[in-house]
């Protein structure tokens, strides 16, 4: 008892040793893996980009060398031309082949003269002689001194007809049209300033610049009287600034009328059809003077390169003048020294390298100082630095993953795949702990089965045999009274070797059932030969006791498929209880009807009954209500289950209704039909 209870409890204990633990150990490496997966992934990625970069640096550095010839091969030789080309006519914004947004620049000519800014003229001997004329002093003093306008304008008109030379007499006309703006007339003042425009064209450096002052004045004066031709002028005007061909200007000139020529277009025409050209004149206005500006800053030998530059090998360094960079190429003998901002050299460089880095990398440049252009998200994970290439010297670039999304991506992926892969173990590790319990269980089962059956069979067989030597014994020695005594012995003898008969019978059937190895030869059987031979086979027993038996059987039963000994069985069985679980006056009938496409068996006695709660088991091997009784009674717990497992291979079934004291009715109800 203590030791299957012991053992119970260890089967039960199993699954939880062979699932649990496992399970509790597997989910904790899951959680592990899963945790360790987003590092491990960013480590792989991180070394498979790390990979690349020595890739891109080298194809950064092709790329600039490519651009930079392709620079210098498409640029025209005049040094003004070069600056209007590059400032003017930027390439696409996006274009990778063209990396430089150029904002200033200086040439050199092969001696070293810079060439472009083009830088203010020395006055040249036509102003002193403009300057010096009498009739301009005078003219000038009427205008400013006395105030007398109509007189000062007669004066400028004078000169500028007979002026000595070009530059007074544009001087002149100047001051004559200012004049008579102030006095009112503005028509008369343009068609003054439109005469002399054209009488002077493909000007010099100098006297383009009073033409300049001309032409901004005579356009003022047209807006400011809305004189109808003053649009025409003043695109006119705006295009002249802009054609670096058609004015010479000094680069401050150049500036001032670039400004000016923008201030004067209508805002219609500024913001419509001209729109480019405006956006491109500003471009050139900001670059003339950030030329001129720089040029003052840095001396000539750094614009040459120094010597430290490299000449012409297309090396990017940082120059004087703070916070421009520069760029020194070579083209039709002159010496160009191209310069950026950080930003626009940054945004070149950019288009340049972008191309070859991956889109889910970002990149941000870090100038000779170590400041970087731009700052990074906190969480953004650096993945290297590499130098930008030998065009920038001591610059580098910090390339990092633009953000999480990239591992948390390939991360999920890899943690899909273990929690698949683990409650795959897990469901095997059920599943295998299932069937290995079962089997357990039904080992244990069988070995309890077998020992119950041994000790049963042991015990079961002893009695009768004991009882049958004892009576034997008896007669041989004689021992009898008489010969009537000698019948008795014999009698009972008899009866003992039935009992043992009945026993070994069932022992075998259970043993086969048990083995699986009872068949059936279900072939039509006639109940009525049935119930005859059961019948036949409890008579002697039967007869012996104090029996009231009645059979009750229905004429013209159908047919069944049947066993016919193992029906026998089923029937002896239940009427040899019927007979043991009764007192002293057995009322016992067998009752045999057909209906409801069955044949019913039914045996009834007025025995102790069966209590409720027993009824259930009384079909399990070896269960016995009350195990004194059914000693005594000389039965072994097996007949009901022999009973259950011939009624369940005729696809029969066995009913019991009873009550304790007054009796017991068990029903087998087999059908005539089998499907
Ligand atoms: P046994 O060999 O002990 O009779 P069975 O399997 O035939 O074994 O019956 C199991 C138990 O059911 C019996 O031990 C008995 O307690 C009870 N039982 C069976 N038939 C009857 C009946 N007709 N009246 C009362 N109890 C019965």
């Amino acid at each position: 008892m203590h030791s299957s209870l012991g053992t119970q409890r260890w089967v039960a204990l199993l699954p939880i040793a062979v699932v649990m633990l496992p399970t509790v150990c597997l989910l904790w490496f899951m959680t592990q893996a899963v945790r360790n997966e987003r590092l491990a992934v960013r480590q792989k990625l991180v070394d498979a980009y790390r990979a690349t970069l020595a890739d891109t640096r080298a194809n950064t550095e092709r790329r600039w060398a490519a651009a930079v010839e392709r620079l210098v091969r498409d640029l025209p030789t005049d040094p003004i031309e070069i600056f209007r080309t590059l400032i003017a006519t930027p390439p696409e914004a996006n274009d990778p082949d063209h990396p430089f947004r150029i904002q200033a620049m200086m040439v050199c000519d092969p001696s070293g003269q810079v060439v472009y800014p083009r830088l203010d003229l020395a006055d040249s001997p036509q102003a002193n002689t403009a300057d010096r004329s009498d009739l301009f002093q005078e003219a000038w003093q009427a205008e400013y001194v006395q105030g007398n306008l109509s007189e000062a304008a007669t004066l400028y008109q004078r000169l500028a007809l007979r002026g000595p030379d070009p530059t007074v007499q544009v001087s002149a006309t100047v001051g004559a049209v200012r004049c008579l703006a102030k006095i009112g007339q503005a028509r008369q003042a343009a068609i003054l300033a439109q005469q002399t425009l054209a009488e002077f064209k493909s000007p010099d450096s100098h006297l383009a610049t009073l033409l300049v002052n001309l032409r901004i004045e005579s356009v003022q004066i047209m807006a400011g009287s809305g004189l109808p031709q003053y649009p025409e002028k003043a695109k006119e005007f705006f295009q002249e600034a802009l054609d670096y061909q058609a004015l010479d200007l000094t680069s401050r000139t150049r500036a001032f009328a670039l400004a000016k020529a923008i201030d004067l277009l209508p805002q219609d025409l500024a913001r419509g059809p001209l729109l480019q050209q405006v956006r491109m004149a500003r471009a050139l206005h900001e670059a003339e003077l950030l030329s001129m500006q720089i040029s003052e800053q840095i001396s000539v030998a750094e614009a040459l390169g120094g010597g430290t530059a490299g000449g012409s090998g297309g090396q990017v360094k940082r120059l004087q003048a703070e916070g421009f960079w520069g760029l020194r190429v070579e083209k039709g003998g002159n010496h160009l020294l191209l310069i950026f901002d950080k930003t626009h050299l940054t945004e070149g460089l950019t288009r340049l390298i972008r191309q070859d880095l991956r889109e889910s990398l970002s990149f941000r440049f870090v100038d000779e100082k170590g400041q970087p252009d731009r700052d990074v998200d906190g969480d953004a994970m650096i993945l290297g630095t590499y130098a930008v290439g030998g065009f920038l010297p001591a610059w580098g670039i910090d390339v990092f993953f633009k953000g999480d999304s990239l591992f948390t991506e390939a991360a999920r992926r890899q943690q899909a795949l273990y929690i698949w892969i683990g409650t795959l173990v897990i469901v095997l590790i059920v599943a295998a702990a299932a069937v290995s319990t079962q089997a357990i269980h039904r080992q244990i089962r069988l070995n309890r089965l077998k020992n119950d059956f041994i000790a049963t069979v042991t015990h079961e067989l002893k009695t009768p045999l004991a009882s049958m030597r004892v009576l034997v014994d008896t007669l041989i020695d004689g021992h009898t009274r008489d010969s009537g005594q000698a019948a008795e012995y014999l009698q009972l003898i008899a009866k003992e070797n039935l009992r043992l008969t009945g026993l070994i019978d069932n022992f075998l059937t259970f043993s086969r059932m048990e083995c699986n190895k009872q068949a059936f030869a279900l072939v039509p059987t006639d109940p009525a030969l049935v119930v005859q031979d059961a019948v036949e086979a409890v008579k002697t027993k039967f007869g012996m006791a104090d029996c009231q038996f009645q059979v009750n059987m229905d004429k013209d039963l159908p047919m069944v498929m049947a066993d016919h000994d193992a029906l026998v069985t089923v029937l002896v069985n239940l009427l040899d209880n019927a007979c043991k679980y009764t007192g002293d006056r057995k009322e016992i009938s067998l009752r045999v009807w057909a209906g409801d496409h069955a044949v019913y068996f039914s045996v009834s006695d007025n025995g102790v009954g069966i209590p409720r709660r027993s009824m259930r088991r009384i079909f399990e091997k070896f269960y016995q209500v009350d195990q004194t009784l059914s000693r005594k009674a000389g039965g072994c717990g097996l007949g009901l289950a022999i009973v259950r497992f011939i009624a369940d291979a005729h696809h029969a079934t066995v009913g019991v209704d009873s009550k304790v004291g007054q009796g017991s009715t068990f029903t087998v109800r087999l059908p005539t039909r089998v499907r």
